[in-house]
């Protein structure tokens, strides 16, 4: 479904990414671990547009979106949930989610907006507060839900747990794979390797912007490794 060929992707003189290849099938949870820095954001990034310094090349249902703009990226059936989330503080979480969908009518927007609340409950419990005064697990639920309102083919997730308490990181991390289990497909970027590894089919390890291992994630999981560099096992 995406497949991405040699992608080399900078900022100015500051190569992020020197080598990825890496591939995503139908319907699959693939993640991207690494440590701080090592490119999986500008990865991301890259995929629908962000990043204007980027070689290689990178296909979409075998379409060559190499050279796609950020905004066709969504009509393409790519959905990004970016680092920090950035939902809009000041409009209701209901605003929220409807921005994911402008452009769809208005019985698609309510039947969208009914599967987000079956999804995430605690969203239609808030829908008339700020998103702003969410906390930061209610704020990346709602920052999902709003990626999940355009109906993606492929949710691109940059490190989701980033700031939960352990006991919503777990909540996210079930959320993604009933999301993914629904036929989405997942390229989920994390620094919480265990988490990630525990719930995707397969995944990579980026290093200093190159890709230095693949494989299913049991055996990633096994990997002596990605066992001291990434799951804190000596
Ligand atoms: P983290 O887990 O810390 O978010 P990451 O693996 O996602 O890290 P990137 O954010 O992709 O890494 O960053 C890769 C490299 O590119 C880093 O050295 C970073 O400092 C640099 N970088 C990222 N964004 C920019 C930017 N807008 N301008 C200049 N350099 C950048």
């Amino acid at each position: 479904m995406l497949k991405i060929a040699n992608l080399k992707a900078s900022y100015g003189k500051i190569r992020a990414v020197h080598e990825v290849s890496l591939e995503v099938g139908q319907g699959e949870l693939v993640t991207l671990i690494g440590a701080n820095g090592a490119g999986k954001s500008t990865t991301l990034k890259s995929i629908v547009g962000l990043v204007q310094e980027r070689e290689g090349e990178i296909f979409f249902k075998g379409k060559n979106i190499s050279q796609i703009a950020p905004h066709k990226a969504l009509d393409a059936g790519i959905a990004l949930v970016p680092e920090g989330r950035w939902i809009f503080p000041d409009i209701t979480v209901e605003e929220n989610l409807r921005l994911g969908a402008f452009y769809q009518s208005k019985n698609k927007v309510q039947e969208l907006l009914a599967e987000q609340y079956a999804l995430f409950p605690i969203l239609r419990e808030r829908r008339n507060q700020k998103g702003g005064t969410l906390s930061g697990g209610e704020q990346q639920m709602l920052a999902i839900g709003r990626a999940l309102m355009s109906q993606p083919e492929l949710l691109l997730l940059d490190e989701p747990s980033l700031g939960l308490a352990p006991i919503l990181v777990n909540t996210v991390f079930q959320l993604i794979k009933q999301i993914n289990q629904r036929g989405i497909a997942v390229l989920l970027v994390e620094q919480n390797s265990t988490m990630a590894l525990g719930i995707a089919d397969r995944g990579y390890v980026l290093e200093l912007g190159r890709i230095v291992l693949a494989g299913a994630s049991t055996e990633l999981l096994d990997n002596k490794r990605v066992q001291s560099a990434y799951l804190g096992i000596a």
